[in-house]
């Protein structure tokens, strides 16, 4: 990327990040500026990703697939902290509504590695005076109705692709990784949520994830590109406050 680009001031924007637990895994950005698709790009260190969360610029919304809250009564994810009571402990609420909603996740305290540098990413962008947004583009792709699965394969990612095309404009990008599909799908979640079509689940004390909101899609489905129609159509699939299965 060019840094230079970094200094000129652009209207807001929604930036998603794929988070990798450590630097030399790829992290996947996405940056969404005007409902279209700006920049799709891969970064390392923290440097770098808080380098392209900027590009969010004043207003703008940072999205990013990783924990960004501790379980309550948690004060770290160390095994060996005396906070830790298996197995009450290991998840939060809105893991929990997840699964009740039918969407597997995996527990903060089973991806501690993710979790910690999750922490560290918001915490700097707080103090950059941006508040992130935490979301999960397996939830985002499911309760979309959008196929989620075999991203790992060239197939399942084109499919992924070719669904996303229809409500991301200027994604052109059949050879995208795993993880730079996931970030556009991070930066779409922001997106919705900017424009009023997404939710917090979740507990506010333990970081809140945000999804899409299917009945207001339903509401707008006038002007809702056809892959949310046909969800709002179908009507919504999942609730939070289902009983578990
Ligand atoms: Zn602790």
């Amino acid at each position: 990327m060019k840094y230079a680009d970094l200094a000129t001031p652009r209207p807001a924007a929604c930036v998603g990040i794929d988070l990798a637990g450590v630097a030399h895994r790829e992290t996947g950005v996405a940056v969404l500026r005007d409902g279209r698709l700006d920049l799709l790009t891969t970064a390392g260190d923290d440097t770098e990703i808080l380098a392209l969360a900027a590009l969010a610029g004043r207003g703008g919304t940072v999205a990013i697939n990783a924990p960004l809250g501790l379980p309550r009564g948690r004060c770290c994810l160390d095994d060996d902290c005396p906070c830790r009571h298996d197995p009450g402990t290991r998840s939060r609420e809105s893991e929990r509504a997840l699964l009740r909603m039918g969407v597997p996740i995996l527990a903060t305290a089973l991806i501690k590695i993710l979790a910690r540098r999750g922490y560290r990413v918001a915490a700097e962008l707080r103090r950059a005076g941006c508040e992130p947004l935490e979301v999960y583009p397996f939830a985002t792709l499911r309760l979309l109705g959008l196929p989620s699965a075999g991203k790992r394969t060239q197939l399942g990612r084109r499919r992924i692709h070719h669904a996303l095309q229809e409500l991301v404009p200027g994604l052109d990008h059949p050879n995208a990784s795993e993880h730079q599909l996931d970030a556009v799908v991070c930066a779409l979640t922001a997106q919705l949520w900017r424009q009023g079509r997404a939710r917090a689940i979740g507990a506010a004390d333990e970081g809140l994830v945000i999804i899409p909101d299917v009945a207001v899609a339903a509401g707008a489905a006038d002007q809702a590109p056809t892959a949310l129609r046909r969800v709002a159509e179908a009507g919504e699939p999942y609730r939070v406050d289902d009983p578990a299965p």
